[in-house]
């Protein structure tokens, strides 16, 4: 079974359809880019996979190993192993990340069977080494104060403490420095492996210089019009959207 299977996905905002018969299948450990203009629909995709109640399904289907993701509340999503970034509240006061973490992870797992305390520091030591975060950020207080590149880093290090099988990374490299952008990539680099499939959902070409994806698909007007592999995305970077635009024979 694919990892995650969309077929004729239909999605419309306030009565309006912006997801037009969208299809993308995602094997074991591949990892898929996502790209297209502003305002093709890449966010309410995402947003869709996540069960955002203000996203309608009008048409189509979703499967999650099999399962009828669409389905599934937004917490059993989770505990599926579907990662999105955006799920994560932007600030909680009074709590720190790491206790934030730790209820993540549990949350996920059956009780009784929750991560021992010193496991849990000492994977978190470890990443946060992989992401040079620096020591002190785990005491401090979720997303309190953070800079865009923190936060980023952040979702980066939820992502790896979580373990998902699938991750929906919308503009994750948006506002990222060239350094942020590398931290970034190494961690979902490091993650790579025939157990986590990957969607990255992206404007522009330059994260996937640094993730190498194994597919990259164009959206444009709700729904894929191209697919190949990475030298579609260094076409795209070449071109703008533009020339496949008219390629392809579609008007704005
Ligand atoms: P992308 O992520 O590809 O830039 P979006 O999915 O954000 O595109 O937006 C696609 C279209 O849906 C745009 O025309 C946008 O104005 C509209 N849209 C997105 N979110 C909302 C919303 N919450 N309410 C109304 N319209 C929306
Ligand atoms: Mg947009
Ligand atoms: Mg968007």
């Amino acid at each position: 079974t694919p990892t995650l299977k969309i077929e004729n996905l239909h999605v419309a905002i306030e009565g309006k359809e912006i997801v037009k018969g969208f299809n993308l299948e995602i094997n074991g450990g591949e990892i898929h880019a996502v790209m297209g203009p502003n305002g093709t629909g890449k966010s309410t995709l995402a947003s869709a996979l996540m069960g955002h109640p203000k996203y309608e399904i009008t048409e189509g289907t979703v499967l999650f190993e099999g399962q009828d993701l669409l389905e599934m509340e937004v917490d059993e999503r989770a505990r599926a192993g579907l990662f999105l970034a955006m799920q994560y509240p932007s600030e909680i006061s009074g709590v720190t990340n790491a206790d934030f973490l730790r209820t993540a992870i549990n949350a996920r797992r059956e009780e009784g069977d929750e991560i021992p305390l010193m496991k849990f520091i000492k994977t978190l030591d470890k990443k946060m080494e992989t992401l040079d975060m620096g020591e002190e950020f785990a005491q401090r207080y979720l997303n309190e104060g953070f800079s865009g590149g923190e936060k980023k880093r952040n979702e980066i290090l939820q992502l790896m403490m979580l373990e998902p099988k699938l991750a929906v990374l919308d503009e994750i490299d948006s506002g990222l420095d060239i350094d942020a952008l590398k931290v970034v990539a190494k961690g979902v680099n490091e993650m790579r492996s025939p157990h986590f499939g990957c969607l990255i959902i992206t404007h522009y070409q330059r994260m996937l210089n640094y993730i190498k994806p194994d597919k990259v698909h164009v959206m444009m007007q709700g729904r894929i019009v191209k697919s190949g592999g990475p030298e579609l995305a260094e076409r795209l970077e070449a071109e703008g959207y533009d020339g496949l635009k008219k390629e392809l024979g579609i008007e704005d």
